[in-house]
């Protein structure tokens, strides 16, 4: 069975053929490094990891090229480094938020059994790009600089004759509609209300590079140039998926799609453009007024990364995502299940009832009812999960990582135990009750068989 892939471009599902199978290529915007990173924020990094991985799967794994970039220029990180280093200069300052931020970045994802991708750029170490894609836009004539700004025309690269793609078409916009509906008070160096940002002048103490286009003044990258120039360095002009949420259709990736196309005279920018829906916290919309704001980080404290990233694999990556404790507790105890049955056999070959789904535009929903299947098939069910991206630890790593977060004390589990085995002995039932009984209080659970008594920390 071949790859199918949704493009929101063409709205279709269509066969997925690489332009080149040997280096076959993805870019995925990744975070904006201010703060934690939050559940939502989880869903591309989650999404796309099981893509990433069934690339590699299907075209080996010297042949997957995914670049995720870390966006470290932008007036959240400005503001963050204001805020939490007043006494040092906003420079230094800044430098120290995007590392805390980026370091914990990559131990969230990481937790979530996400592999690293292959490149993870960053905007600053990619000014020059930036610059040479501008520079390019200003001569082909769809950009141009005012006021120590340059800016980018929509209206000039549809009126381009030639084979360029119309701006709009991603997200399914008439250009005459956004001019119409655009607000009254644009900036006045903008000849068009609906022209966009490619460089701007820094604020003093901002930082700041030399800009392109002749202007004297020292200035910084609008956000959508970033990417562009991120996806050329690591990707070409012209590659097979580019991904992200829903929410970043309109503007940014219509932007990107606009400024990679018009500096390099390409019909596209990406084959297979994929977008994950909105993941919203027990039927509301996550926001730090509703108080229903979830870190990654917090997340962590009470549930293994394997438990979120099947919560989160539970739904269609396409359709909204509602996050709840009980889907949680759902996902702890399956992982649970699994574990006990397949993480301590030798893996097999993923299963076909598993990875057909997959192949069909990530239906992990159906993979992982697939899944359910194979539970009398441990080495199948073992090597589906590893495809999957779950089993990094052993079946005791596990279990005692379980009794570790609820508090259970081994070694007085173990005591107990051995009271309750002695009061079976001299069939003093209604001792070894009481001791079931405070065992489980405790949260643990027992299960005796002809080969003595096991327990581990009911969920
Ligand atoms: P940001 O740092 O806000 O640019 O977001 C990084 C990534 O997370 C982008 O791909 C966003 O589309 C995605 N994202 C942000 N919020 C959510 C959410 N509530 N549900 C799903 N994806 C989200
Ligand atoms: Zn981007």
């Amino acid at each position: 069975m071949e790859l199918r892939l949704y493009d929101t471009l063409t709205k279709e599902k269509r066969p997925f053929v690489p332009l080149d199978a040997n280096n076959v290529r993805m870019y995925v915007c990744g975070p904006t490094v201010y703060d934690f990173a939050h559940i939502g924020n989880a869903r591309p990094v989650i999404v796309f990891d099981v893509l990433f991985r069934l690339l590699r799967h299907t075209y080996g794994e010297a042949h997957v090229k995914y670049v995720r970039n870390i966006t470290d220029v932008d007036d959240k990180i400005n503001d963050r480094a204001a805020r939490d280093f007043p006494g040092l200069p906003l420079n230094e300052a800044i430098r120290k938020v995007t590392e805390q931020t980026g370091k914990q970045f990559h131990a969230d994802v990481d937790a979530l059994g996400a592999l690293r991708p292959s490149v993870e750029p960053r905007a600053t170490e990619h000014i020059a790009e930036m610059r040479e894609i501008i520079e390019r836009l200003i001569k082909g004539g769809f950009a141009y600089a005012a006021e120590d700004h340059v800016l980018f025309s929509p209206q000039a690269m549809n009126a381009a004759n030639s084979s360029l793609p119309r701006y709009g078409a991603l997200s399914n916009r008439s250009l005459d509609e956004m001019i119409a509906g655009a607000r009254v008070d644009v900036a006045p160096y903008k000849k068009g209300n609906t022209d966009f940002v490619l460089w701007k002048p820094s604020k003093p103490g901002e930082p700041s590079w030399p800009s392109p286009a002749g202007i004297k003044a020292e200035g910084r990258p609008g956000w959508h140039i970033e990417c562009s120039a991120m996806a050329w360095k690591h990707l070409g002009e012209h590659f097979d998926i580019h991904g992200g949420g829903i929410d970043l259709v309109f503007p940014h990736h219509e932007n990107e799609v606009a400024q990679t196309c018009c500096a390099f005279h390409q019909e596209r920018m990406a084959n297979y453009w994929m977008h994950n829906g909105f993941l919203q916290v027990e039927s509301e919309k996550m926001s730090k007024s509703l108080g229903n704001f979830i870190t990654i980080h917090e997340l962590l404290k009470d549930w293994p990364g394997e438990v979120l990233r099947l919560n989160m694999l539970k739904t269609h990556y396409r359709s909204p995502i509602d996050w709840t404790m009980k889907s949680l507790e759902e996902s702890a105890r399956t992982l649970d299940d699994w574990y006990r049955v397949a993480a301590d056999v030798v893996p097999g070959e993923p299963a076909a009832s598993v990875v057909e789904p997959l192949l069909d535009d990530l239906n992990t929903p159906l993979a992982i009812a697939a899944l359910h299947g194979l539970r009398g098939e441990a080495a199948a069910l073992s090597g589906s999960l590893r495809l999957l991206g779950f089993l990094a630890e052993s079946a005791a790593q596990w279990e005692s990582r379980k009794q570790q977060a609820s508090g259970v004390d081994a070694g007085e589990v173990e005591r107990l135990l051995a009271e309750r085995t002695a009061a079976r002995a001299r069939k003093d039932f209604k001792e070894s009750d009481r001791i079931r009984d405070l065992l489980a209080a405790m949260g643990v659970a027992i299960k005796d068989s002809k080969d003595g008594t096991t327990w581990e920390v009911a969920r």
